[in-house]
């Protein structure tokens, strides 16, 4: 089956994780810009960093035919620099024409403090401004649920926003509703240690059904599964799904999220321009057609 991974940090996977996802079946990924495990001390280093998820991924993962995509923005854990957070922000539309731009992400709160609340908002109104969709990170354990209740309060500032417009990830049993009731997407993030499991995935198809549902593995440099959302297509078959539910979630449902964005081109094409860039065979032989 074909799928696609709509939240997983490439940067931080080796070049075989990406011969193993167009192996699964992967068609395309998309990468929210992240903590790189560093604070990063200049708009320099963060310019850098939209370079390589804008430039360099896209040539990578076409290498294998996978379509990559990301987001742009400065994460939570690194907003407490309040100064800082705002030359990002200023610097962010410089990278917002890239081909394989999503939107602004991934956003979001992490102690849910003050500084990071300010940094939030502030990109809320840059998403807005140029008319981009937005990816939220929400916080971990015990912070989760403050943090959700505390972005959908922020967010309900904005009654222009297009709600359907909007992820908001790393849902989980507790969250999960508040993200649906509001209209919002809802990503599920399958962990090893921490977050959902392919099984707490299934359970919550089953109790909330699949409209506006996504699953991702998250894939970064800490524990955690490039494979994940196979993993979640092999538990939903043990449980006797129909096909065509299973890929609804790790298909359409993603792709009809990503074609909400004004620079929307589909993953067939994604691939074939950066394989082209990168002068790969299949890239070249599309170049040819085109
Ligand atoms: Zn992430």
């Amino acid at each position: 089956m074909h799928y696609v991974d709509p939240h997983i940090h490439m940067v931080s996977r080796i070049t075989d994780d990406y011969e193993t996802l167009a192996r699964m079946g992967c068609v395309a990924v998309s990468e929210p810009a992240f903590w790189a495990g560093f604070d990063r001390r200049t708009v320099d280093g963060f310019r850098d960093y939209f370079r390589q998820i804008t430039e360099v991924e896209p040539k990578r993962a076409a290498n294998y035919g996978i379509a990559h995509y990301s987001w742009l923005c400065i994460n939570a854990k690194e907003a407490e620099d309040v100064k800082l957070a705002r030359e990002v922000i200023a610097a962010i539309p410089e990278f917002l024409d890239a081909a394989n731009v999503l939107g602004i992400g991934e956003i979001g709160l992490n102690k849910n403090t003050r500084n990071e609340a300010t940094v939030f908002m502030e990109q809320v109104e840059l998403a807005i401004r140029h008319d981009e969709t937005i990816l939220i990170h929400t916080p971990h354990l015990a912070d989760k649920l403050r943090g959700t209740r505390m972005i959908i309060d922020m967010l309900s500032d904005f009654p222009s926003l297009d709600r359907g417009r909007v992820v908001i990830d790393h849902v989980e049993e507790h969250t999960i509703r508040h993200a649906l009731d509001a209209g919002y997407w809802a990503g599920m993030t399958l962990y090893p240690v921490t977050k959902c499991s392919p099984e707490r995935a299934c359970d919550l198809v089953e109790l909330y059904g699949s409209e506006r549902l996504l699953v991702n593995s998250a894939g970064d440099w800490g524990p955690s599964r490039p494979v994940a959302v196979p993993d979640f297509i092999v538990a939903m078959r043990a449980r006797g799904h129909a096909e065509h539910l299973i890929e609804k979630v790790v298909l359409d449902n993603p792709l009809a999220l990503f074609s909400r964005c004004r620079r929307y081109v589909p993953p067939t094409r994604v691939a074939d321009r950066a394989g082209a860039a990168a002068g790969n065979a299949r890239g070249v032989a599309a170049s040819h057609r085109a």
